[in-house]
């Protein structure tokens, strides 16, 4: 007999979705969470719609979290690698899609509680402990904590992290890589406004990558090589801000009141199963990808939501071939964007003209042909395939008109 249906562990965004859905469906749920959320983290997250759509089914959207976020009505790319192979720029617009926002960018500081109040509503029981050991039967999953507590259920959501024991505990192995490369992620005012459009600039270390937030302020992600990344972190706050007037090329205007920093060293990973031994991976117990085009969240989102869906109505939420129907649509989903993603980090990393020349090429197709720029917007956005149910624009299509404003 188990005492739950779910144990969720870790509470990143990921877990707390999970755990969110799952007693939004009547699931009983254990959270195993010691960090409750850290509200100095300086990055934003960029939301496409259908997470947006997600947040809205577990009540989140709109709501307080709105005043604190910025639609994203434009992206755009621009080539600063200085290559003899230099790409147009491209701007991608929602409108091309019949959209009036590509999403919501939310401070991560702000969502993570949003999440964490949102269970406790839902009834989600928690446990303030990490798990410090797992086992698994046939029939169940039992996690004990670093509190002594034991907790059994039919299924573990893993979603706690990178090096997720339990991942391990299922015996998945995992393809694991560094980049030559450290992020730097903060935030800053501009005198200038950024009319909603978020700037990738490639540079040859990486993408430096400006996202609008409320009012004229941006939060920024900027890849480094990590010696120069060290550099910029020691900088003080006036300096850093003129070396981020010098990446912008003065696009926002002046510079000033940067938020914290921190950096983050670029890694690749991803599972071989997505799920096994009654244990499932969402978020970046799965895959961990550079923060090129938004993608890590939105997809981690979308495995929670992939659950969730598989356990619908479901007797034995950790049945065989259940996971075995997560890990084909995971698979799915995840492993293409992941390889489109590190392809054009390397290009941009590698010095190789060859994969400077094909960049461009691609770029410039890009620009030029709407049909190729449109189909590539809609995969940014999603997978037009096993699109989880709460994340389809049809079932709140109504909904939605009303909650996406004309203006910033
Ligand atoms: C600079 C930057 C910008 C980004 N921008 C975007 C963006 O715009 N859009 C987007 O979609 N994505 C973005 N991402 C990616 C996004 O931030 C991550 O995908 C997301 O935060 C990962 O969430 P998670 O819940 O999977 O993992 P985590 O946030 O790492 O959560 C894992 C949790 O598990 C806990 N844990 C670990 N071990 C245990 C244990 N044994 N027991 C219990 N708990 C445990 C940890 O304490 C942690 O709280 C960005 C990433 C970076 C670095």
């Amino acid at each position: 007999m188990s005492d739950f249906d779910a144990i969720v562990t870790g509470a990143g965004p990921a877990g707390l979705s999970a755990a969110c859905l799952l007693a939004l469906d009547g699931r009983r749920v254990a959270l195993v969470a010691r960090e409750q959320g850290d509200a100095t983290d300086p990055r934003t997250v960029a939301l496409m719609q259908p997470s947006i759509r997600l947040l809205m089914h577990l009540g989140l959207w709109p709501g307080q979290l709105k005043a604190a976020t910025q639609p994203l009505r434009k992206l755009r790319l621009v080539d600063d690698t200085g290559s003899l192979f230099k790409a147009p720029t491209i701007t991608f617009d929602p409108a091309e899609l019949g959209e009036e926002a590509f999403g919501w960018n939310f401070p991560l500081g702000l969502l993570i509680p949003a999440l964490f109040q949102r269970a406790r509503e839902l009834g989600v029981e928690f446990t303030a402990a990490d798990a410090a050991s797992v086992n698994t039967a046939s029939d169940s999953v039992s996690v004990t904590t670093t509190v002594g507590q034991r907790l059994t259920a039919r299924v573990a959501l893993a979603a706690d992290g990178r090096n997720s024991l339990l991942r391990e505990a299922a015996g998945i192995r995992t393809n694991r890589w560094s980049y030559d490369q450290t992020a730097l992620a903060t935030s800053f005012d501009h005198s200038g406004p950024h009319d909603g459009i978020s700037t990738e600039h490639h540079r040859q270390a990486g993408p430096f990558t400006t996202v609008p937030m409320p009012g004229n302020r941006s939060s920024l992600v900027w890849m480094e090589r990590p010696a120069r990344a060290a550099e910029l972190m020691a900088l003080s706050d006036a300096e850093l801000a003129a070396e981020i007037q010098i990446g912008t090329h003065g696009a926002l205007g002046l510079v000033s009141n940067l938020g914290p920093r921190r950096l983050f060293p670029m890694q690749g990973l991803v599972a071989r199963d997505f799920a096994k031994n009654r244990i499932i991976l969402v978020g970046e117990a799965a895959h961990v990808v550079p923060p090129i085009g938004a993608q890590g969240l939105n997809m981690s989102l979308r495995d929670a939501a992939q659950a969730a869906d598989l356990m619908e109505g479901e007797d034995d939420p950790g049945n065989p071939g259940l996971l075995a129907g997560y890990d084909a649509r995971r698979r799915l989903d995840v492993q293409p964007r992941q390889q489109a993603i590190d392809l054009m980090n390397r290009s941009l990393l590698s010095g190789f003209t060859g994969l400077e020349a094909g960049r461009a090429a691609g770029m410039a197709l890009l620009a030029q042909f709407g049909p190729l720029r449109r189909a590539v917007m809609k995969y940014g956005l999603a997978p037009s395939a096993n699109l989880p149910r709460v994340m389809r624009a049809q079932q709140e299509a109504g909904h939605m008109e009303a909650v996406v404003p004309a203006q910033g």
